[in-house]
């Protein structure tokens, strides 16, 4: 990707009818790659054309997710095809990330690669993928942030001012500060925050009630915060619960959607994909 320039126009502008959601959050480990790779899955099993864009170029997860990613952590590079790439498709959605134009060296792990890019170069990055990739007609397009507010953030911002915005928290009074932040980075240049989901709610135990590991109420606080700033409600789309099924399925590369769909956390997500 290095030096090449962009020469084609930037698609899904306001003409276009492919639906873009960036997923974001206010920090790491709230769950949002998993939540991006399970509603990509259960919005191409309704039927939609989806691809997904790992813009999360420092913590990149989305192939392993996908089951993409071999044993040390590499993903097959897309094809190419004259001067565009054709993404990977796992469960019917197309996948493009940084994790696939990593030069590994033979015997060493994609982890031990760090990408230390500055502002510019992951800007030209982003809008690479947008341009010279080829997903085709697409009913939804969903990009999954970096955590934060950094310069991904502004980018897409810039890139994608179509995008609509979906925070990801956990229901932690302190998460939900920092999940309010990145709403307001969002509202600065110029996209909408559509919604925020809780994810890592409440566990149903077995012999009945609920634990609630990481502390209840924080979506819906997030979502009344960042309702008050936007021009209209922000509403909490989704309360996904802690769900062991959940964390295997993105350690086996089966999102927990296909693998078990009965499971709570995949019945919420469903729900979800029905909703936006
Ligand atoms: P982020 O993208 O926000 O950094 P990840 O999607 O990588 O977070 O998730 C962090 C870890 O938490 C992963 O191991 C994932 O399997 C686990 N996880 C995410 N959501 C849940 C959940 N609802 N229940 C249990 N584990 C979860």
């Amino acid at each position: 990707l290095r030096g090449t320039k962009v020469a084609r126009g930037i698609p899904y502008g306001p003409d276009s009818l492919t639906r873009v959601y960036a997923i974001t959050s206010g920090k790491g480990g709230v769950g949002k790659s998993t939540v991006t790779a399970n509603l990509a899955v259960a919005l191409a099993e309704r039927g939609l054309k989806v691809g997904v864009i790992d813009a999360d170029v420092h913590g990149f997860s989305i192939p392993g997710l996908f089951g993409l990613a071999a044993d040390d952590g590499t993903a097959p590079k897309p094809t190419k095809v004259g001067d565009m790439m054709l993404p990977p498709v796992a469960y019917g959605v197309k996948v493009i990330s940084i994790g696939m134009f990593l030069d590994v060296p033979e015997g060493q792990r994609a982890a031990s690669q760090a990408v230390a890019w500055r502002g510019p170069m992951l800007h030209r990055t982003i809008a690479q993928f947008l341009t010279d990739v080829y997903f085709g007609d697409l009913d939804v397009l969903l990009l999954d942030l970096p955590p934060g507010t950094g310069d991904v953030a502004i980018s897409v911002g810039q890139l994608l001012p179509n995008a609509e915005v979906v925070v990801v928290t956990t229901p932690q009074p302190a998460a939900a500060d920092v999940a309010e932040r990145s709403g307001v980075v969002a509202r600065q240049t110029g996209q909408s925050v559509i919604g925020v989901v809780e994810n890592m709610a409440g566990l149903p135990q077995p012999g009945g009630g609920v634990l609630e590991l990481f502390g209840s109420g924080g979506g819906e606080e997030v979502a009344k915060r960042l309702s008050e700033s936007q021009e209209h409600p922000v509403e909490l789309l989704a309360s996904i619960p802690l769900s062991l099924a959940l964390r295997e399925g993105g350690d086996a590369g089966r999102p927990v959607v296909i693998a078990d769909p009965a499971d709570p956390a995949a019945v919420a997500i469903s729900a979800l994909a029905e909703r936006i």
